[in-house]
């Protein structure tokens, strides 16, 4: 079995097994003709069954024909561009092989001595990014799993540095349209089921700030202590910028610790064009970016930014076997101090690759074209009859619903929506997303594929329309 350890001995093994890996997905990709074969769980679920895992095929030629059958052929194909459902990007090459080589070398990034280099490299990524957003000399921050890991760290940091350690009496402010994982931070560091308070929107979905100033005065009030205010930038249905400058200056005026959750609308950090849609960020305490939506990375590749380095000792625990405070006077860096994982991937790397090779103008130009796809959408859908268009887009998303030219009821038009998403996907042919506006069922499509055009987008409505008239027809007939 030694045969299958990574090391000197085995390096043309190793060469030969992952090529042989590369030239099935690079075949598999060049072949895709859908974004998903539109397989259901039911008709996959035995494929899975039936493999016994304690018995060993042996070989990784073998291993590579199996998962022909249990993974490739039904997986959803991201780089395809009638792939308009969720903020899961296609991905760049150069981060493809940085993840190939962190894999290899398995580098550990809690501490100096399972790192090295990887320690530097992350913290100067960690510098560029902070220095992207403006967020001043005594900023730091850490990679993290994901945008919800981020977010939990930012409460974390502003719970711990609020004014009162009494957490019932902790709020936070975010609008509807913030991310869930806000909520479910609130929950997991203590505080109380109603410490999330929920600002309104205005029409283009972004909070209002007006309402957030009332709601702080009652906060203040009625004594309760307000904990954090999270501005969202790049909401995840709307793709929706928070009043950044506006929620700044209520964040100073009452205290508040100040998170912007640019999950998604982090690419704009890159963009040569749009980077003005962030201002007011970089008086933010935290800041949460995805690299893996809007930085076309390969899952999962997250961080979270803070403006005062010194904040993140508050995920600080010392393990003597691991980061004695010795390592501290001897000044030996490491990252386990600033986060909330120990064993962490160098996830790093593959945005080193990316910025080493493509620069950051590469990765902004890929997220503008997609900018600019939304709008062309956005007007095809304005055009359309048969298309209701909720919001201009700010950043790459459209929120849209069929609507018939007959008259059915407002609950029949929800049907036709869903049921003409659910053919579509079973279709294969592409693949939306669905949410909901004012209690009505919508869909929804994400942009992040430069591939994507117009007239991708264009057939799509088409094949939606179809499904949905054809649900129609079909009611009306039994009806
Ligand atoms: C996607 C998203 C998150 C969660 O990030 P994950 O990486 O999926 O954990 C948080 N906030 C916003 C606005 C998002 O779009």
């Amino acid at each position: 079995m030694r045969s299958h350890l990574l090391n000197d001995a085995t390096a043309e093994s190793y060469r030969r097994s992952v090529t042989e890996g590369v030239e099935r997905v690079a075949a598999k990709l060049a072949a895709t003709r859908r974004p998903f074969s539109g397989v259901t769980p039911a008709e996959l679920a035995p494929v899975i069954d039936a493999v016994d895992l304690d018995r060993p095929l042996g070989d990784a030629s073998a291993a590579l024909d199996e998962l022909e059958d249990v993974y490739l052929r039904d997986a959803v194909y991201f780089h395809h561009p009638r792939y308009l459902g969720h903020l899961n990007c296609p991905v760049v090459i150069p981060a493809v092989l940085g993840e190939a080589v962190l894999s290899a070398i398995n580098s550990s990034l809690d501490t100096w001595d399972q790192s090295a280099g990887g320690t530097l490299i992350e913290r100067k990524l960690i510098d560029w990014t902070t220095g992207r957003i403006g967020l001043g000399p005594a900023a730091d921050g850490v990679f993290t799993s994901g945008g919800t890991q981020s977010n939990l760290q930012a409460m974390l940091l502003a719970r711990e540095e609020a004014k009162t350690k009494d957490l019932a009496k902790l709020r936070i402010f975010s609008s509807e349209c913030s991310h869930f994982s806000v909520q479910k931070s609130a929950t997991l560091l203590g505080l109380g089921a109603d410490a999330v308070i929920s600002i309104p929107v205005d029409r283009n979905k972004r909070m209002q700030s007006v309402v957030l100033a009332a709601e702080l005065e009652a906060c203040r009030a009625e004594g309760l202590v307000p904990m954090a205010i999270v501005a969202t930038a790049g909401t995840t249905d709307f793709g929706s910028i928070d009043p950044l400058p506006e929620i700044a200056t209520l964040a100073d005026e009452y205290g508040a610790w100040m998170h912007v959750d640019a999950a998604y609308g982090c690419g704009l950090l890159a963009s040569r064009t749009r980077r003005h849609l962030l201002d007011g960020i970089e008086r933010a305490d935290s800041v949460t970016v995805d690299y893996h939506k809007s930085f076309f990375q390969p899952v999962s590749s997250s961080a979270l930014l803070v403006r005062d380095g010194a904040t993140l000792r508050h995920a600080t625990y010392h393990a003597d076997y691991l980061n004695p405070r010795r390592a501290v006077t001897e000044l030996i860096p490491n990252q386990v101090d600033k986060s909330l994982q120990t064993t962490r991937r160098f996830d790093a790397l593959k945005l080193w690759m990316t910025l080493r090779v493509m620069g950051a103008d590469g990765i902004g130009e890929l997220f503008d074209e997609v900018c600019d796809l939304a709008r062309e959408g956005h007007a095809l859908l304005a055009a359309d009859p048969r298309y209701d268009v909720v919001v201009e887009p700010q950043l790459s998303t459209l929120v849209y619903r069929y609507v018939p030219e007959a008259v059915t009821s407002p609950a029949e038009i929800d049907r036709a929506n869903l049921y003409a998403r659910k053919a579509l996907f079973a279709s294969g042919e592409a693949v939306v997303a669905g949410t909901k506006v004012d209690g009505r069922q919508y869909l929804k499509f994400t942009l992040l594929n430069p591939e994507t055009t117009a007239a991708d987008i264009a057939a799509v409505l088409d094949l939606i329309a179809g499904h949905a008239e054809q649900y129609l027809g079909e009611t009306l007939v039994h009806a």
